[in-house]
């Protein structure tokens, strides 16, 4: 099985008919980035920088974030590096930052609202990704965002310190883009209006479908109900790509489900550009698309979306599926 993956490594990601799409990696170091270069991923589409933080005793510096970014923007040779910017808070602690207990963390002060409300921090981490752009294509993008404010302030910020860079003298790409990660159902009902601010949409699943069910996503009792199969969330997914369609912008997908081979023809036909997954996913991932052809995956694609329920949903995809093989 390996030998067969490994003929997908130095591949097109490309539909049995010829629609070719993006495939990325997802990363949480250095280490990942060259796992994912090797398992023949095209560009890392989500790089979470939390670890980075989780792992010392204090925060990293400007300089110790500049090198991890820059080591990564290296190992990419060029290719797509889409940094995520701190993603604290919820089910991730990080000790030194001094958050206080919440009652409800998954709804309470994390991503996007920490960084607002502790600028310096947002500012560090902003200059060293901004640096790290000198040395590859490296790319921005804000999780857990809500409103159009939160993405006219993270802008405002980038601005300035883009001055900054530029009266100090220190390069970096100028036309660095910024994108936002679709992962709230605030965010994908206003995707229409977010679209207009930013050159990509990323959509993170994993915190989608918690936040549009209402189920904690570590939580067993209730995980019965935690599935990207369940109707809502496969027409959210569905309108914020519309959306991101509309205004041209690039839609891609860093959730789980980008990776599940059930969610893919669904995905091909909603029209998703860039799928990012585990580094140990890329081959899989890449010789599922492949079987594919864009008119099956419009098919079977109008067949789910009549359906009512995700058992239904579910059910009959896994079944396509295992028929297909
Ligand atoms: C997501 O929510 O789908 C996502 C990719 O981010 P994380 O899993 O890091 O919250
Ligand atoms: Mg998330």
């Amino acid at each position: 099985k390996v030998k067969e993956l490994k003929k997908y490594i130095d591949r097109e990601t490309v539909t049995s008919d010829g629609y070719k799409v993006c495939l990325a990696a997802n990363i949480g170091n250095e280490d990942d980035a060259v796992k994912g270069m090797k398992s023949g991923a095209e560009g890392v589409g989500l790089f979470r920088t939390e670890f980075l933080f989780m792992n010392g005793v204090s925060m990293p510096d400007e300089e110790k974030q500049f090198e991890a970014y820059k080591k990564a923007a290296i190992v990419l040779k060029g290719k797509t590096l889409t940094i995520r910017t701190l993603d604290v808070g919820g089910d991730k602690n990080i000790p030194y930052m001094g958050l206080a207990k919440e009652t409800n963390p998954f709804l309470g002060y994390r991503a996007i609202r920490f960084c607002l409300g502790r600028v310096d921090v947002f500012t560090t981490q902003l200059r060293a990704i901004l640096r790290a752009s000198a040395f590859g294509k490296v790319r921005i993008m804000i999780p857990l965002v809500t409103s159009l404010e939160e993405v006219l302030r993270v802008k405002t910020l980038l601005k300035k310190v883009k001055e900054s860079l530029d009266k100090q003298k220190i390069p970096y790409d100028k036309d660095i883009k910024l994108g936002i990660m679709i992962e709230t159902p605030a965010a994908a009902l206003i995707s229409d209006l977010l679209a207009k601010e930013v050159d990509f949409f990323s959509i993170g699943t994993n915190d989608l479908t918690q936040y549009t069910m209402a189920v904690d996503r570590g939580n067993e009792n209730v995980a019965y109900l935690y599935s990207v199969f369940h109707p809502s969330v496969l027409r959210i997914i569905k309108y914020i790509i519309e959306n991101a369609k509309k205004v041209g912008i690039e839609a891609g997908m860093c959730g789980e489900a980008a990776g599940n081979p059930c969610m893919i023809p669904l995905l091909l036909s909603f029209g998703l550009d860039e799928f990012s997954v585990s580094p140990s996913n890329v081959l899989e991932t890449r010789k599922n698309i492949a079987s594919w052809s864009i008119r099956e995956a419009d098919e079977v694609t109008t067949s789910v979306m009549a359906m009512c329920t995700e058992k239904e949903v579910a059910n009959y995809l896994s079944d396509y599926i295992a028929a297909k093989e």
